[in-house]
């Protein structure tokens, strides 16, 4: 079929005009608002008079194209406008499907620095997972315990005083004694400290009472294994109160590791002074009465 580009003419000019550019040299690469160029205008009699005919087709397109823009219409062969009556699809559109964070797929703020939430989805969405087995360990509490030139050669003993020093938040465990081959003034005949499986310490910033008290939390149970902690109160028959720790049995032997820890004092009041008594609540007692129990059943 052929097009008669002479009935185009007239429209034409009137787009022309209606375009209001005064001048008639338009540069040919610059769009007016409308999407209609003014070369395309200006070229029409050019084209109309048997030029170019491509040039000649792009003209009624591009007037119907503005037509339709200004009617609100999507245009025909237009990119941007096959988007207009569509579902959004920007990234907006996307987050909003993904749905649980709030932050995403608002669309306001697409500055990170200022999106404190995005930024930090795009930093976890980033960094990749580090395998297990490669990870740098938890850091661990050190332990201080200052000895003040006392030896103490039990090694299980040793170890409980890092795990008490540790448990207080790496508070200092101050070590009054350790072995020794003397018996000071109050010290029983057999004390484990002649055997070199003894400590006597304080802990810096706790009381003797408190020392105790917290030492008993079940999350200390497997540190404080096969020892026994030995509080020695203000009425005590020794040099004076402290917290002794050492791992022995009852019979001065060493303890079996795998035992509960022991809780004992003397001289909490003048009824106690020199008396040796098992706390009613200690682990290994409450093992011992258990076992007891157990075979009197049988
Ligand atoms: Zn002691």
């Amino acid at each position: 079929m052929d097009i008669d580009f002479e009935s185009f003419l007239p429209f034409l000019k009137a787009l022309k005009r209606g375009s209001n550019t005064a001048d008639d040299d338009t540069d040919p690469d610059n769009p007016t608002e409308d999407g209609a160029t003014p070369a395309q205008a200006n070229s029409a009699p050019s084209g109309a008079t048997g030029g170019d005919a491509s040039n000649s087709l792009a003209e009624p397109i591009a007037a119907q194209n503005a037509a339709l823009q200004r009617a609100g219409m999507p245009q025909p062969g237009n990119p941007q406008a096959q988007n207009a009556g569509s579902p959004r699809r920007g990234p907006g559109a996307q987050n909003r499907a993904q749905g649980p964070n709030p932050n995403a797929g608002q669309g306001q703020n697409p500055n990170p620095a200022q999106n404190p939430g995005a930024a930090q989805v795009a930093a976890q969405n980033a960094r990749p997972p580090i395998p297990l087995g490669q990870a740098p360990p938890p850091p661990k509490p050190p332990a201080l315990v200052e000895y003040n030139g006392h030896e103490v050669s039990d090694p299980r003993v040793k170890a409980g005083l890092e795990a008490i020093s540790k448990y207080f938040a790496s508070s200092t465990v101050n070590v009054r004694s350790g072995d020794r081959d003397y018996r000071p003034q109050g010290s029983p005949a057999h004390s484990p400290h002649l055997s070199h499986h003894a400590a006597d310490i304080h802990v810096m910033g706790k009381t003797d009472d408190q020392v105790k008290q917290m030492l008993k939390d079940p999350m200390m149970a497997d540190a404080l294994r096969g020892l026994r902690v030995l509080q020695h109160g203000p009425y005590t028959a020794t040099e004076g109160p402290h917290i002794h720790i050492d791992s022995v049995d009852e019979t001065g032997q060493p303890a079996d590791a795998n035992e509960p820890v022991e809780f004992m004092h003397e001289g909490m009041d003048a009824a106690g002074r020199n008396v040796y008594t098992i706390d009613p609540n200690s682990p290994r007692r409450a093992a011992h009465l258990a076992a007891q129990r157990r075979d009197e059943a049988e």
